[in-house]
């Protein structure tokens, strides 16, 4: 189910490290927790190590948002940090949790509270692998107001479909303190997602899906940068021209071949920083 690209090329000294941090900490099949799927493959655990850093090198999460990623022994599970800040997760910080978003194996480790925007879109989504969830602040304007989220440029041709305005008070009722805080919410949040790469969130922030970890890097680190880049534009006063859907749509399948390149290049400054 996972695309090739979740398997690292050239680890490095680095990357093995992780690598062999990663197998060293996660259950075994022969005494993993009950209910385990088992241990995950350790470059999945290193990708995902790397993303929780990428993200925060580049801008897209701070002390806040989170990355998941789908259990490559089976679906029904997914990997996701304890609740921590993404630039400082190691591979022992990465927790087992069914599609409720109930960990397997809390062992008392404190647990994001809207964990439950991956169980519920990983419910709806089969096709999706990973999912970041980010309070990233150049889309907010765009959550917050009225003024479409579209692809200025080819790089993020994947907005081409739209991304859906998920508002709380349809679900939750006016008074919520807007986080996705248990299931119902998050279901809310994955129908509004529907078939999209992404799903703005009215007075929060966003999140983006795909079919590996290194795709959705691209997607939430683009997401980000082309609101900064639409909000550019519009404040020149003008009307944007924004990409075709055929035209977004040949973009994003040639683009879901390269992002390999941009991802070693996140990771060589994101882990030379660390
Ligand atoms: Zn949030």
């Amino acid at each position: 189910m996972l695309c090739c690209c979740d398997v690292p090329h050239a680890l490095g000294r680095r990357g093995l490290l992780a690598m062999a941090i990663a197998a060293a900490a996660m259950p075994r099949h022969g005494n993993a927790a009950p209910g385990s799927a088992g241990a995950p493959d350790p470059a999945l655990i290193a990708d995902l190590v790397v993303a929780n850093h990428i993200l925060f090198d580049q801008g897209v999460v701070d002390g806040f948002g989170h990355v998941s990623v789908r259990h490559d022994k089976d679906p029904n599970r997914y990997l996701l940090a304890r609740s921590m800040a993404p630039a400082l997760v190691v591979a022992d910080d990465i927790m087992e949790f069914d599609l409720d978003s109930t960990p397997v194996d809390p062992r008392g480790r404190a647990v994001y509270l809207e964990r439950f925007i991956h169980g519920e879109i990983y419910k709806l989504r089969p096709d999706v692998v990973a999912i970041v969830h980010s309070h990233s602040p150049s889309v907010i304007p765009f959550a917050d107001s009225k003024i479409t989220l579209r692809p200025m440029n080819h790089i993020a041709g994947f907005l081409g479909t739209g991304a859906p305005v998920f508002d709380i008070r349809v679900a939750g009722g006016p008074a919520t303190d807007m986080l996705i805080r248990n299931n119902a919410l998050g279901k809310a949040l994955a129908a509004t997602l529907g078939p999209h790469p992404v799903t703005l969130m009215r007075g929060h922030g966003s999140v983006a899906v795909a079919q590996s970890i290194r795709h959705v890097v691209f997607r939430a680190v683009y997401t980000e940068v082309n609101a900064r880049v639409e909000a550019e534009a519009l404040a020149m006063g003008g009307k944007p021209e924004f990409l075709n859907a055929q035209e977004a749509a040949a973009a994003m399948k040639t683009n879901d071949g390269l992002v390999g390149r941009p991802w070693e290049l996140w990771k060589r400054h994101a882990e030379g920083k660390s």
